[in-house]
């Protein structure tokens, strides 16, 4: 049986292995791993455990709160779109199918309460949405920085479970998750001008970001605005 170290109301799942340091991770679920090397006492690892409650409490915290804010996918949720809010209207019908009428998301399925269907349905409405609406962000984004004659890309659009955007600067494509239509314009915008920053410098080193904060100035605040969201 797994073994677990327990300090106070702190449980983590204890992996031996013949590592050398002790680590302690929070996984999305809310629970703790520790990974020991195989020789640790048990009581230094509770110790160790409990000189991170801080840490821990942190970030179970935050996760919480991202989880929260994950969209519940039934009748009268609330969908982030844009930086504004839908409604999310389920309607019986004979096929899923999602579409946009005003200030709502009308979601037509079989069977109104299969959560999964539903979100189905309207990932692929923001899918559409978004391979319609980012090529007009990028086209906006290239105005901006004409001066740096970036190359125009292939942008391709795709859901993505854990990334926002990528950039195959020697292909010239950039892929961008049609997810990002759950945020405001300034979050897209950031995005695209991190995936276009690619073309100069590939790796994340100091001179990359030199030439991001030239391209979108806020880009830190804008950047953790894309890291409290939940993706499942
Ligand atoms: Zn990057």
């Amino acid at each position: 049986m797994a073994k677990e170290i327990e300090s106070g109301d702190l449980r983590a799942l204890l992996v031996r292995s013949p590592r050398r340091t002790v680590s302690l991770q929070v996984n999305p679920d809310l629970s703790l791993l520790m990974k020991a090397p195989s020789d640790t006492p048990e009581p230094f690892l509770r110790d160790f455990l409990e000189r991170r409650r801080a840490w821990v409490e942190r970030h179970l915290e935050r996760m919480a709160r991202i989880k929260a804010s994950a969209p519940t996918w039934e009748h009268g949720g609330r969908l982030p779109f844009l930086g504004g809010e839908l409604e999310l209207v389920v309607e019986p019908g004979s096929r899923a199918r999602a579409r946009l009428a005003g200030k709502a998301v009308v979601v037509t399925a079989r069977d109104p309460s299969d959560a999964e269907d539903v979100r189905k349905a309207v990932e692929r409405l923001y899918a559409r949405e978004a391979a319609e609406r980012l090529p007009v962000m990028v086209d906006a984004c290239l105005a901006r920085v004409a001066r740096r004659r970036f190359p125009r890309p292939e942008l391709r659009v795709r859901t993505m479970r854990s990334r926002w955007g990528s950039c195959d600067a020697k292909a010239g494509v950039i892929t961008l998750n049609a997810r990002l239509l759950r945020f405001r314009l300034e979050v897209i915008e950031c995005v695209i001008m991190h995936e276009l920053a690619h073309f100069k410098y590939r790796k994340h080193g100091p001179r990359f970001y030199g030439l991001l904060e030239e391209l979108c100035p806020e880009y830190e605040s804008l950047q953790a605005e894309l890291a409290e969201v939940y993706l499942e």
